[in-house]
């Protein structure tokens, strides 16, 4: 089966994340979504909510959609999360399925920051999906990558198991985490960038004050 995967600071997780996800998920035809909050962000810093509470609006926002949960594995790690050792783990989790990794094209961007770059098709597809104002052009090392593993099909995500990358043709979600969060900040209206659950559980934990 194909699983569609999902890492993230979800700080908290947007109709962003999940609209072009879900979509995406179902062109390729990936049978589940999994939702997966990374630990202290290699790229970031500062996560407003606790590892505890970005897991629970995974969880939250999972349980309102079909074929999709949260996954904690990440979080609990003692370490910083790593996609390409969270791809690895997951492919002796499940050796016998086809893993697809879902990331915005601003990350898509900066992949060859990332650690064990170069091994992170070995256990994976990647399929990026648009983001409104990602003014991030790909640079000339990355493109000359793509031109060896990019497909222009989803036929060959599943002739595969791993090694692609997938551009796909996502709806365009301007929503981020950092808008919402200044939006609480502000007062002014958030709510309808969340899942209803998500929306509730911000208000009653006073995230993001
Ligand atoms: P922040 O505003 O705090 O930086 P964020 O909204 O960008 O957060 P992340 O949790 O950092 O959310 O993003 C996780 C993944 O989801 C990344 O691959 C990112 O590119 C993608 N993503 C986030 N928002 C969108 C969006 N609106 N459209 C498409 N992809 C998105």
């Amino acid at each position: 089966m194909m699983r569609a995967i999902l890492g993230g600071t979800f700080d908290p997780i947007h109709w962003g994340h999940l609209r072009p996800a879900l979509a995406v998920s179902a062109h390729i035809e990936a049978q589940h979504l999994h939702l997966m909050p990374s630990a202290q962000p290699p790229h970031r810093s500062y996560p407003g909510a606790t590892a505890e509470q970005r897991l629970a609006m995974a969880e939250l926002a999972a349980s309102e959609l079909v074929n999709c949960s949260a996954d904690g594995w990440e979080l609990q790690q003692q370490r910083k999360s790593y996609t390409q050792l969270t791809l690895q783990q997951l492919h002796q989790r499940w050796p016998n399925d086809t893993l697809v990794f879902l990331l915005g094209e601003d990350a898509f961007a900066g992949l060859q920051s990332w650690f064990n770059w170069q091994q992170l098709l070995d256990h994976a597809h990647f399929v990026v999906m648009r983001r409104p104002h990602a003014q991030n052009k790909f640079s000339p090392a990355l493109q000359q990558w793509l031109t060896q593993v990019q497909v222009d099909s989803v036929s060959a995500l599943h002739q595969n198991t791993h090694g692609h990358v997938y551009l796909a043709e996502t709806p365009a979600v301007n929503i981020s985490a950092t808008a919402i969060r200044q939006a609480i900040q502000a007062n002014q209206p958030w709510q309808h960038w969340v899942p209803p659950s998500v929306a509730d559980y911000i208000q009653t934990e006073e995230l993001y004050r």
